[in-house]
């Protein structure tokens, strides 16, 4: 059966400009400029990929998440969406705020996206944030930079959604509601989520394919992040590109969905893996496919430690394992650490870090790795965040 929404309700906070008369009416409203990150996640609590989530993390909600991973309710909960703007004209504004005001949120391009209604403010707990939640104080830790570069006084408050943001990838920007209603027309009643934040080879395609092979699965559902990356990632245009090149050209229509998540990418390993893992259950899949090193960055993480996440703490989404896949010239085929007996000079390295070597070379991708389609589109040059 498609999964109830985590916690139990798939929050809707989508208004509509109409519920507030138009523009004219939040012109006496104070005004926080928001980030692309802040619009991002504004946006998704208003469709409800947060669900329980309607807002802002307040100070005890902050305070309940980082020191016991759960909502105040007991639900297990891994990362607060903290809203702490920086920047002059937004700290004056922040100054002046009261509990009880509504607070227009213009999106990073300056246009009304959603109304925050502050329930209260208060001092960021910085070293804390990092520390629970990335587990390093580290500021060369991408996320810890950004924690480092947020305003002071973080702002509590559940909103409401004017409108969706922008996106060049509007027909795969599905909402949780959208993608629920996608399943049901397929069919799908056991749909397993793949995560993805790079073009996919042939070590991902098999993961992907040994999954729909499961009879305890009816469709898979690849979601790509493509909100804010880091540098050094590849643009989230081209990961866009070559899963749709990938995806019409290799799958059945009536197995894959292909959709879009348009976050800036927690790069936190287990607190991340759980928190994709609430998302895609409000996005209405039942099964998460956890890889080695799933949002890791640098060697912050225990690579199997996304895995070990499921033990401890249950959000209603059967995890699906999978050990390092790589292709083994012995084997002839692709394999993982769990099946292949043959030793490492054996396996032929699919890291996006070799992958990259080779295009800055200017060589080809040797198709044991990566699929013609894919290839191509990688080799036409300019696909990496500088
Ligand atoms: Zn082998």
């Amino acid at each position: 059966m498609i999964p109830q929404p985590y916690g139990g309700r798939l929050v809707n906070r989508l208004v509509g400009h109409g519920a507030r008369d138009g523009m004219d009416d939040y012109a006496s409203l104070p005004s926080i400029q928001l980030t692309l990150d802040e619009s991002y996640d504004a946006e998704k609590i208003g469709i409800g990929a947060y669900s329980p989530l309607e807002g802002f993390s307040s100070e005890a909600e902050f305070e309940s998440i980082t020191s016991g991973t759960k909502l105040e309710n007991g639900l297990p909960w891994s990362m607060p969406v903290v809203l702490a703007p920086s920047g002059r004209r937004n700290t004056e504004t922040v100054e002046s705020l009261r509990a009880g005001d509504t607070v227009l949120l213009n999106d990073h391009l300056g246009s009304p996206l959603a109304l925050l209604h502050l329930s209260g403010k208060y001092a960021l707990r910085k070293d804390r944030f990092a520390e629970q939640v990335y587990g390093t104080k580290d500021t060369k830790h991408p996320n810890v930079e950004e924690i480092h570069n947020m305003g002071t006084t973080a702002l509590g408050g559940s909103i409401d959604l004017l409108r969706r943001l922008d996106s060049p990838f509007l027909k795969y920007e599905l909402t949780p509601e959208e993608s629920r209603e996608q399943f049901s027309r397929k069919g799908w009643k056991n749909v397993a989520a793949y995560q993805a934040r790079n073009p996919p080879h042939l070590a991902h395609e098999y993961i992907q394919r040994i999954t729909l092979e499961r009879d305890d699965v009816d469709g898979l559902f690849i979601q790509p992040v493509v909100g804010k990356l880091k540098k050094g990632d590849y643009k989230p245009e081209v990961i866009m590109e070559a899963y749709d090149a990938f995806v019409s050209r290799y799958y059945r229509e009536e197995s894959v969905l292909l959709g879009s998540l348009s976050i800036s990418m927690r790069y936190a390993g287990p607190k991340a893996v759980l928190f994709y893992a609430i998302v895609r259950r409000n996005y209405g899949c039942s099964h998460y496919i956890v890889g080695r090193d799933q949002a890791g960055v640098g060697s912050y993480y225990d690579p199997y430690a996304g895995h070990r996440v499921f033990d401890e703490f249950d959000v209603g989404v059967t995890p699906i394992r999978y050990n390092e896949t790589f292709y083994c010239s012995d084997c002839k085929g692709m394999t993982s650490t769990k099946v292949c007996p043959h030793p490492e000079s054996s396996r032929v390295n699919t890291s996006q870090t070799r992958i990259r070597r080779i295009l800055a070379e200017g060589g080809e991708i040797p198709h044991e790795i990566i699929r013609p389609e894919v290839a191509s589109i990688l080799a036409r040059g300019n696909v990496i965040i500088e």
